[in-house]
């Protein structure tokens, strides 16, 4: 269903700016540099659909995708930047929240973690806003080519940890690289499945 059918629809910078919320949709979270936009880039099979470099002085866009007619992928600004502004973070926060409980038509969220790195602080926060506003979440490993074999397992475990803490997490994880395609078809099929 995505080849050639993804198209960027707009940038929303304020809940006013949402599109009509008349199909379902899928968002991808994660913290800055873990490769989300490389992901997302992969999985629509578009060169540059997503920008790959984000700043912390960057405008904090909600990116909206369609695919076909049957579905929105949102691509929601990177968190955890070491030294961003306090007040970017805030407004970050405020427009998340906002996102996360009044969006109706959200079928579920990924959240993207590192598997060099598992699952940080920041992450944990997501995860407990995604709780709170009872969205469920799928936690997707990426860059899954650079972990070291010795410690895949130890990562995975610290992983399923983090996730049997939080009642909004889909159980099932996906591995991921971005580089290799890993996993690709995998994301994709499970994003057809919800729309
Ligand atoms: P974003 O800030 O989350 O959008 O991260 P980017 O997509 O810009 O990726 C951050 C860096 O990680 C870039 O240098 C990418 O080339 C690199 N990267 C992303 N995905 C992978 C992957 O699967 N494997 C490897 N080895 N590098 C990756």
């Amino acid at each position: 269903m995505f080849a050639g059918e993804v198209e960027f629809l707009k940038g929303v910078v304020a809940m006013s700016g949402l599109p009509p919320a008349d199909r379902v949709e899928v968002c991808f979270a994660g913290r800055s540099n873990v490769g989300k936009s490389t992901l997302i880039n992969a999985l629509t099979g578009r060169k540059a659909l997503a920008r790959a470099s984000n700043t912390p002085g960057r405008t904090q866009e909600v990116n909206y995708f369609t695919i076909g007619e049957a579905c929105y992928l949102v691509d929601l600004p990177g968190y955890g930047f070491a030294n961003a502004p306090v007040a970017v973070v805030a407004k970050w926060q405020a427009l998340l929240k906002q996102y996360l409980q009044g969006r109706q038509t959200l079928r579920r969220a990924f959240v993207l973690v590192d598997h060099r790195h598992g699952v940080k602080q920041v992450d944990e926060e997501i995860m407990s806003l995604l709780d709170s506003a009872a969205v469920t979440f799928q936690c997707v490993l990426t860059k899954a080519d650079k972990v070291k074999a010795t410690d895949r397992e130890k990562v995975l475990d610290q992983v399923r940890a983090a996730l049997a803490r939080h009642p909004a997490a889909y159980p099932e994880i996906v591995l991921t690289s971005s580089e290799k395609g890993d996993g690709i078809e995998t994301l994709r099929s499970i994003v057809a499945g919800l729309s």
